[in-house]
């Protein structure tokens, strides 16, 4: 029996456990997905918009995997000294595979970021996907207008969310505390601002679409800031994907006007952020009231020069959505230039030579890229360099069931008939106010309907 572990059960640790079992090379794998939170699923439960039920009913085919009777999971286990030693759960298990993602946000290191009212997209995306982790409110409350910074498709999440109305977040899974203060929130100019040109933005044709598709929303694009881009008026040498978006942004920039609309999203390209300026004292106190921004041109080699002339746009909320980044794991290598675990094609690499048993796949492998379907072929890389490896790793012995071994540890793993526990009361919740599900928001009540379950 090879005894695997996988540590988080996103999607790319899920399609790790998956690739494991479904296999015929190496018979009778079993595998525990380990995750520090009682809920699994990662970023299809906290990153995806809740608004996107399409991915988010991913959960299903993720769900089934989870439900293998090869695959256990263990939520509420955390992989750290003062927690599960790396070391520890290395000898509780023939092999272990890090699918931890990138766990926190890049920063802009401009002047004014860490301002009130200044927040990363990840902590906005955490609040209304109801990470118990999140503790922060506030995000719109006495804000008029929005700044976005970046032009990826987080950015497009956060700025769709700011832009729909109670009508259209009800139906959602978010939480009721985020949905009564975006239900009252009064921004109504959103800017999202790139700072290279159209054809350069990270965005997803079908996610750009979906802003023009918003209700009561005028999309607004400056002609001039797409002409600035140079693939502007030749985009045939563009990829596909970029060159239907800069399609897309020219259709909207010559758009007759239309008929007004309650709130307006603003996309502007070819400024850079500079600094985060407050308001004056009495006027918001503090907190911050504008981003200042240089007008950028192309260089020629795909980046761009400063002009050295400035723009400030207003905005009472800035949401810094410029991509993610993965942090050092306890007793793991790890390229602090890229936020990745250095391997070879999965293998942990530990000064220079593979690290017997230690794996990597998802994000903290390649980097924050691509979409959930880009951790299959990720996932399966690893697990065919593990299934590789599968004759020397079983040569050495360990414990017949680590859950034993953990539970001997003092660890009370959250199993899944707990995780079952969480759906039913969030079922519970969400009929209670008369909306659908509803997530629960917050460590407490997570655990103790995970208590819940049946017979407890
Ligand atoms: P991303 O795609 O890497 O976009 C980051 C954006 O931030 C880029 O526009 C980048 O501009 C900009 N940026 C970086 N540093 C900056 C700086 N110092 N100042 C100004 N702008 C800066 O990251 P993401 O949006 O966080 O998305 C992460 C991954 O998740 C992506 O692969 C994305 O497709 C995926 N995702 C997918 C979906 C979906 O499929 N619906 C939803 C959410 C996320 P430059 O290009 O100039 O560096």
């Amino acid at each position: 029996m090879l005894r695997v572990a996988v540590v988080g059960s996103g999607p790319s640790g899920v399609y790790t456990a998956q690739g494991l079992v479904q296999q015929s090379l190496v018979p009778g794998v079993r595998v525990d997905v380990l995750d520090r939170l009682p809920c699994p699923y990662g970023l299809v439960r906290y990153g995806v918009a809740p608004d996107h039920e399409k991915i988010k009913s991913l959960q299903n085919n993720l769900r089934t995997v989870l439900e293998d009777e090869r695959v256990r999971f263990l939520g509420g286990i955390r992989i750290g000294p003062d927690a599960l030693p790396a070391a520890r759960l290395r000898e509780l298990y023939h092999a272990v595979v890090y699918c931890v993602g990138a766990a926190t946000d890049r920063h802009l290191g401009v002047p004014g970021e860490e301002l009130p009212g200044s927040w990363s997209a990840t902590e906005f995306v955490s609040w209304y996907s109801a990470h118990p982790d999140s503790g922060a409110e506030g995000f719109v409350l006495g804000a008029r207008s929005a700044v976005v910074i970046g032009v990826g498709n987080v950015a497009v999440d956060v700025t769709r969310i700011l832009a729909r109305g109670a009508a259209e977040l009800s139906p959602t899974d978010m939480p009721q505390s985020a949905l009564t203060a975006l239900a009252a929130s009064q921004v109504t100019e959103i800017s999202m601002v790139g700072r290279r040109g159209p054809s350069q933005a990270r965005f997803t044709t079908k996610e750009l679409r979906e802003l023009g598709a918003l209700p009561d929303t005028e999309i607004v694009v400056d002609p001039g800031e797409l002409e600035l881009d140079p693939a502007y008026n030749d985009p045939s040498g563009l990829p596909a994907a970029n060159r239907r978006n800069v399609e897309v942004l020219r259709g909207w920039a010559s758009a007759p006007p239309r008929n007004p609309a309650s709130r307006s999203i603003r996309l502007r390209f070819f400024l850079r952020p500079v600094e985060l300026l407050a308001g004056k004292e009495g006027d918001g106190g503090g907190r911050v009231d504008s981003v200042r921004f240089e007008r950028t041109v192309p260089d020629g080699h795909g980046g761009v020069t400063g002009t050295g002339r400035y723009e400030d746009i207003d905005a009472q909320l800035v949401l810094r959505s410029v991509g993610y980044r993965g942090v050092p794991l306890d007793g793991l290598p790890f390229d602090a230039q890229h936020g990745t675990v250095p391997h070879l094609a999965g293998r942990v690499v530990r000064d220079g030579a593979i690290a017997p048993g230690e794996y990597v796949a998802g994000w903290i492998k390649r980097g924050p890229t691509g979409v959930i379907g880009t951790n299959r072929p990720c996932a399966k890389e690893t697990v065919t360099s593990l299934l590789q490896d599968a004759e020397t790793l079983l040569r050495r012995e360990v414990p017949e069931d680590p859950l034993v071994a953990l539970r001997a540890e003092g660890l009370t793993p959250v199993e899944w008939a707990g995780w079952q526990a969480i759906e039913r009361a969030e079922a519970e919740l969400g009929a209670s106010l008369g909306r659908g599900v509803v997530k629960l928001p917050d460590w407490a009540s997570l655990l103790a309907a995970a208590a819940r379950t049946a017979g407890a």
